[in-house]
C-alpha cells in the first residue's frame, strides 16, 4: 500500500511565533490505511504541527492537502468537512450534554449532508460501542475515569466520519494495563482505512502501531523511518537523554 496516493500531505509546513519557529520544513505524506507516530520532547512542536493541519492555527509558511485539495490555512470545520477528525491534548467535552449527547453532536457537524438528531443518536451510539462506551452514553462527561474521557474525545472524532484521524497524546494519564487496548483500537481503525497521524512524547508507547515514525526536535524533523530504524538512531537518542 506504500504506492497509495497520501490522503494527508504537507510541504515545507512552519508556524513562527514571534520569534520562535514551534514547526519548520515538515513534509509529510500519509496514505489511508497507515499510520505516522510523531513523536518528541515537550516543546517539539507536536500539537503546533496537529494544529496546523486541523485549522487550529494558520501556516507561516508551507502547505496543507487533504485528498488533494489545498487546505492550507482553512478553518477548522472546511477541514473536519474535508474528513480530517482530530482530539485534544486537553479534553473538552460538553460539561451540560451527557456522553451519548456530546457524540451526537460531533456527528451533526460531520461532513455528510444534514443529519436528524435521532440519525445522530444512532450513529453516537454505534461509535460508542465501538470505543468501549457502550455502557456509558447516559452519564455526565465528568463522571468518566481518565481512559474513558480519552474515550469520549476519540469517539467525538470517529463520529465525523474522517479519513484522517489526529490523535495527540491521547495516551497520556493512562494506566499501563489500559495503553494495549488503546493501541489495540487505534489499530483497528487504521486497518479499517483511516489514515492515522499519533503524537505521543514516548516513542516505545506507539512503535508498535506505527509504520512510519517522525521524530520533531525544536519544530523541525529530526528524522523519519520505520519505528525499528528511528528508536536505535543515535541522533533520537541524544534528542531524548541529553535535553
Ligand atoms: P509539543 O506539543 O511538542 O509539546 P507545542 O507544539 O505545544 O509542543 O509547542 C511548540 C513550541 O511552540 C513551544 O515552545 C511552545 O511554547 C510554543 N507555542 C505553542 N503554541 C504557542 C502559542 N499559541 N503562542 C506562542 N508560542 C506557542
Ligand atoms: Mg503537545
Amino acid at each position: 500500500a506504500t504506492d497509495e496516493s497520501p490522503v494527508l500531505r504537507t510541504e515545507g509546513l512552519e508556524r513562527r511565533f514571534g520569534g520562535l519557529l514551534a514547526v519548520s520544513g515538515v513534509d509529510l505524506a500519509l496514505p489511508p490505511g497507515r499510520t505516522l507516530g510523531v513523536i518528541g520532547p515537550n516543546g517539539a512542536g507536536k500539537s503546533t504541527l496537529v494544529n496546523l493541519i486541523s485549522g487550529h492555527l494558520k501556516p507561516t509558511a508551507g502547505t496543507v492537502h487533504v485528498g488533494g485539495k489545498d487546505l492550507t490555512g482553512a478553518r477548522p470545520w472546511r477541514v473536519a468537512h474535508a474528513g480530517v477528525a482530530r482530539t485534544f491534548q486537553i479534553v473538552k467535552p460538553f460539561r451540560g450534554l451527557t456522553v451519548a449527547d456530546n457524540v451526537a453532536v460531533a456527528a451533526m457537524f460531520g461532513p455528510s449532508p444534514v443529519r436528524t438528531p435521532a440519525h445522530a443518536r444512532r450513529e453516537a451510539a454505534q461509535v460508542l460501542e465501538r470505543v468501549g462506551l457502550g455502557g456509558r452514553g447516559d452519564v455526565p462527561p465528568a463522571e468518566l475515569s481518565v481512559a474513558d474521557a480519552r474515550r469520549l474525545e476519540l469517539a467525538k472524532a470517529l463520529a465525523l466520519r474522517p479519513r484522517v484521524l489526529l490523535l495527540d497524546e491521547v495516551l497520556a494519564g493512562l494506566r499501563p494495563a489500559e495503553i494495549d487496548p488503546a493501541l489495540r483500537l487505534i489499530d483497528e481503525l487504521r486497518r479499517d482505512g483511516l489514515a492515522v497521524l499519533i503524537i505521543e512524547h514516548i516513542i516505545q508507547a506507539i512503535a508498535a502501531i506505527s509504520d512510519e515514525v517522525l521524530v520533531l526536535h525544536h519544530g523541525t524533523v529530526l528524522t523519519q523511518g520505520p519505528p525499528r530504524q528511528v528508536l536505535s538512531d543515535e541522533r533520537v537518542v541524544e534528542a531524548y537523554l541529553g535535553h
